[in-house]
C-alpha cells in the first residue's frame, strides 16, 4: 500500500460535508466560501433594500435565488455529478449565475447601489478557480455587460432615484474595475497554467530519473542495484513471515559463442529475449533481475501448486515462443540456473552463494538444466 493511499484512509476533518477525496475537499471548500458570500451579500441588500424602501418580495426572491443556485451547485459538486465535466467545480457557471444576480441587485439597493460593483468584483476574484485564463475573461466581459445594463434599467425604472451623475460614476468606475481585474486575474492563470506545466514537466522527469535508477536499459528488468534493494525487502517480509522463497540464479549457456559467431547485436537481442520471456513466466510478486552480463537473478514465491520445475518448464516454452527464436532458429539458446530455497538466519548473499554454487553444478554437468543447491 503506497503512504499517499495510507494517508487518505484516515478520517478526514469534516468528511461527511467535503468528502474524502483531497481534489473534491478542496472544490468543497471553494464552495464553503461562495457560500459565505451568498450570506454577506444576501444580508448588505437586505440593508440596502430597507434604506431604499424596495419592496421586500424583491429581496425575498433575490436571496431565495442565490441560495437555490448556491446549494444546487454544491450538492452537484458534493454527490460527484460534476467530477467528469472539463470544469468539475463548475465555477464558470456559478461566477455566472452570481453575476446575474449580483447586476439585479443594483436596482434594488437604492442609495447604497454604489456597493454593487464592489461586490461583484468579489464574486469575479472567484473566476481564478475557472477552467481557463479565457473563461474567465469572458465571465469579466459578462460581469461588465450585466451591471451596465442593470444601470441603465435602474435610470429607466426608476428616474427619480438617483443622480444621473452618480450612475454615471458608477458605470466609469465599473468600466475601469472590470478590466483591471480582468487583466490581473489572467495574469494570475497564466501564472498557474505555467507552474501546472512546470509540475508535469518534474514529475515526467522524476519517473525517467526512476526508471534510469532502477532498471536495466537494454532489458528493463530490475538492474542490479534495485533488485538487491527489492531482494532485501522480500527478506525482511520472509523474517516476519516465514513463506518459503526460492532464487534462481540464471546464466545464458555459451553466451560468449553468439556474441562471437553472430555479432554483438545479435547477442542484445537475445539477452532481451530471454528477459521478455522471463517476464512472461513469472507471476505477480515474482522479481526478476538482470544481475550483469548474461546472468539473471529471479525470485520466486512458490506455491503447493507449482514448484521450480513448472516454472522452469513454463519458462522454456516461453521462449520457444518468441519471435527471435521462431525466425531466426540459429538464435535459439539455452540457459542453466541454480535454485537455492532462503533459510531462516541466512544473508542475502550467503543465500545467493548457495545457488550461485548449484549454478556452477549445472554447468559442470553440462548446462540447459536447473539445479537446486542442497
Ligand atoms: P557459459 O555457458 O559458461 O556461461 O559460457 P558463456 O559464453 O555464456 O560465458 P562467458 O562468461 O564466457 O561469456 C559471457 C559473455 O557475455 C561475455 C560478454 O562479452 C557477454 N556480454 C555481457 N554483457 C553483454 C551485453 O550486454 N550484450 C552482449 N551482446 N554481450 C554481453
Ligand atoms: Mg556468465
Ligand atoms: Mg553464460
Amino acid at each position: 500500500m503506497s503512504p499517499k493511499r495510507r494517508q487518505t484512509d484516515k478520517p478526514q476533518p469534516l468528511e461527511g460535508l467535503l468528502g474524502r477525496e483531497p481534489k473534491l475537499r478542496q472544490r468543497m471548500a471553494q464552495q464553503l466560501l461562495s457560500f459565505g458570500l451568498v450570506l454577506a451579500n444576501s444580508l448588505m441588500l437586505g440593508y440596502a433594500v430597507l434604506l431604499a424602501r424596495t419592496p421586500l418580495g424583491w429581496w425575498l426572491l433575490w436571496v431565495g435565488l442565490a441560495l437555490t443556485v448556491q446549494l444546487g451547485i454544491s450538492l452537484a459538486v458534493r454527490l460527484g455529478w460534476t467530477a467528469r465535466l472539463p470544469d468539475p467545480s463548475l465555477a464558470s457557471t456559478q461566477i455566472g449565475l452570481m453575476l446575474l444576480l449580483g447586476a439585479a441587485a443594483y436596482p434594488l439597493s437604492g442609495p447604497l447601489r454604489g456597493l454593487v460593483v464592489p461586490m461583484m468584483m468579489l464574486t469575479l476574484a472567484f473566476g481564478m478557480f475557472a477552467p481557463s485564463g479565457r473563461a474567465m475573461l469572458r465571465l469579466n466581459a459578462l460581469g461588465l455587460a450585466l451591471i451596465l445594463s442593470a444601470m441603465a434599467f435602474d435610470f429607466w425604472v426608476w428616474p427619480g432615484r438617483g443622480q444621473p451623475a452618480e450612475t454615471v460614476g458608477h458605470a466609469l468606475f465599473a468600466m475601469v474595475c472590470f478590466p483591471g481585474l480582468g487583466l490581473l486575474l489572467l495574469r494570475m492563470a497564466r501564472l498557474r497554467e505555467r507552474q501546472r506545466e512546470q509540475r508535469q514537466a518534474l514529475n515526467e522527469a522524476l519517473t525517467r530519473i526512476n526508471r534510469l535508477a532502477t532498471r536495466d536499459d537494454l532489458t528493463g528488468l530490475y538492474n542490479r542495484r534495485h533488485g538487491k534493494h527489492v531482494l532485501q525487502q522480500a527478506l525482511q517480509r520472509q523474517k516476519r513471515k516465514p513463506t518459503g522463497l526460492l532464487a534462481v540464479l540464471l546464466d545464458l549457456d555459451h553466451f560468449k559463442k553468439i556474441n562471437d559467431t553472430k555479432g554483438h547485436a545479435a547477442g542484445d537481442a537475445v539477452l532481451r529475449c530471454f528477459a521478455k520471456a522471463l517476464h512472461q513466466s513469472l507471476r505477480k510478486g515474482d522479481t526478476a533481475v538482470r544481475w550483469g552480463g548474461e546472468e539473471f537473478v529471479v525470485v520466486l514465491e512458490p506455491t503447493a501448486s507449482e514448484g521450480l520445475l513448472a516454472w522452469v518448464a513454463r519458462l522454456k516454452l516461453a521462449i520457444e515462443r518468441q519471435p527471435l527464436v521462431t525466425e531466426r532458429p540459429e538464435l535459439r539458446f539455452t540457459f542453466s540456473g541454480g535454485a537455492a530455497f532462503w533459510r531462516p538466519g541466512e544473508t542475502l548473499e550467503q543465500w545467493l552463494e548457495r545457488a550461485d554454487a548449484a549454478l556452477y553444478r549445472a554447468k559442470a554437468e553440462g548446462r540447459d538444466r536447473v539445479i537446486e543447491a542442497s
